[in-house]
């Protein structure tokens, strides 16, 4: 197999789907070596089978505003692989969502799964609906006429959709009782549901948290401590509020945060009772980050990303390609020693480039944002058993799976300098897992 016919290959099949092509770009270059050690994988086209994903559902999904006018958004549903167990992965609503998006999240869905030990396939969904300005009714609508469009491809061993960009707990309250209705049967098909109804507590947490559970066992290989540490956190929602939380805990100073129309810079440090502030803000009204530089009189930057401000450490927990290698180059300019990402493939290839040159700590969301998924697992285990776990259970086991995950990444990708390559170590120990569950099942 050579990395460079495959991606081809796909650019000719596939066109116009530059999100797809640049994920499977990075995991093929990356484990093009080990595959090559495997004459069986490529006499059973183990590349082609991994790369195109099992199923593409699409729907058209017709709701009523609150003006009475009929709207139209279309709906997915990317299957893209269930040799290790049931898909898995979010819902995304957002404008920009794309096939091409949509398969870029279910491709990297299905490796970050393999990574964190549960039994899970990959799997990534959503609409080009923007809840932006939309009202709690219209959310409602949309999400209910979505599941009618999804329904009967979902269930609890089959695919268990999550939250992601654009879903909250809301929406999954909203999508899980409507699913419920239809499917007429109470069971676990939704995570990332509320605590009265199944959900698993630290599931809001997870993904944030586990981020920063990363991003210490990478610190730990340099014996720094995050201590005192400035860091640059990007967006506003799920991800990143519960990064800034736990850095908070950990005694680190967070002093940015952003949104899609700009970005806020506080030198004195995101408190407990800012995000406070930013948690009702954006989880309860619904506004922008500017109001936060309002509140507190601090610098807000319109339609500009954080990465030029000088920190220690940053953490991209916004969206895909929000990193680029200007932004890289400046991020190394100001002395940043590690890069962990909460977002999905939020760094450009240029970027990442730039990272592992200099040879700075650098984790790629496949490793470093499984977390979330990691308790969306444990919460399908409770709703298989019938019970709930306490926080501190969870949370002990996220931290177990972080720290596995990170161990597997040193395993697969510590190259003869001693750098830790974690872009290569996570796709080859994902890869290898998914593969030998391929190749065990026979030609599907
Ligand atoms: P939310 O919808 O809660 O928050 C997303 C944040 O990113 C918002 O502040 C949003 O701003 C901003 N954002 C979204 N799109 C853009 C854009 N095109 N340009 C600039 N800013 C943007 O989503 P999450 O926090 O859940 O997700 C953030 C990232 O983390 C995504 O990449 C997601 O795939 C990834 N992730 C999430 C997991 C989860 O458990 N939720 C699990 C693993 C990964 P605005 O409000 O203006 O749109």
């Amino acid at each position: 197999m050579r990395s460079s016919e495959v991606i081809d290959f796909l650019k000719r099949r596939f066109p116009n789907e530059p999100e797809y092509h640049q994920a499977v770009e990075e995991v093929v270059e990356s484990i093009e070596d080990v595959y090559n050690e495997h004459p069986e994988f490529e006499k059973a086209n183990l590349i082609e089978r991994l790369v195109i994903p099992d199923k593409i559902h699409s729907f058209r999904v017709t709701w009523v505003d609150d003006k009475g006018n009929v709207q139209t958004n279309m709906g997915y549903r990317v299957q893209h692989n269930n040799a290790i167990g049931p898909y898995k992965g979010g819902i995304r609503f957002h404008a920009s969502v794309s096939p091409s998006i949509l398969k870029f999240l279910a491709f990297e869905q299905t490796f970050k799964n393999a990574l964190t030990t549960l039994p899970m396939g990959g799997a990534k969904g959503g609409s080009d609906f923007s809840p932006r300005g939309k009202s709690d009714g219209e959310v409602m609508r949309f999400c209910q006429a979505f599941v009618e469009g999804l329904w009967r491809v979902i269930g609890p061993n089959t695919d268990v959709p999550a939250g992601d960009i654009g879903v909250g707990g809301r929406e999954i309250g909203y999508m899980f009782g409507k699913y419920k209705k239809l499917a007429e049967e109470f069971t676990g098909t939704f995570t990332g549901k509320g605590r009265e109804f199944g959900g698993s507590l630290i599931r809001p947490e997870a993904t944030g948290y586990g981020n920063v559970y990363f991003l210490l066992e990478m610190l730990k290989t340099k014996n720094i401590d995050i201590k005192g540490k400035k860091c640059l956190v990007s967006g506003s929602g799920n991800v990143a509020q519960y990064t800034c939380e736990k850095l908070l805990e950990l005694g680190a100073i967070p002093v940015t945060l952003s949104d899609s129309d700009g970005y806020i810079y506080d030198p004195d440090g995101i408190t407990e009772e800012k995000l406070r502030f930013v948690m009702e803000l954006k989880n309860l009204y619904r506004g922008r980050i500017r109001e936060y530089a309002e509140e507190y009189g601090c610098k807000y930057v319109p339609g500009a990303r954080p990465w030029g401000e000088k920190a220690d450490i940053a953490l991209p927990s916004a969206t895909q390609n929000e990193v680029d290698q200007a932004d890289a180059e400046a991020l190394v300019k100001n002395g940043v020693i590690a890069v962990s990402e909460g977002a999905n493939m939020p760094s450009t290839p240029e970027a990442i480039a730039v990272f592992q040159s200099n040879k700075i700590l650098y984790a790629p969301g496949k490793a470093a944002n499984a977390g979330g998924v990691s308790v969306s697992g444990l919460e399908m285990t409770q709703n298989s058993e019938r019970y709930s776990w306490p926080a501190e259970q969870v949370d002990e086991k996220l931290k177990w799976i972080m720290a596995n995950i990170h161990e597997n990444c040193v395993k697969y990708g510590t190259e003869s300098d001693g750098y830790i390559n974690y872009v290569k170590g996570a796709n080859i120990a994902g890869f290898m897992k998914v593969a030998k569950a391929i190749m065990s099942q026979g030609i599907l």
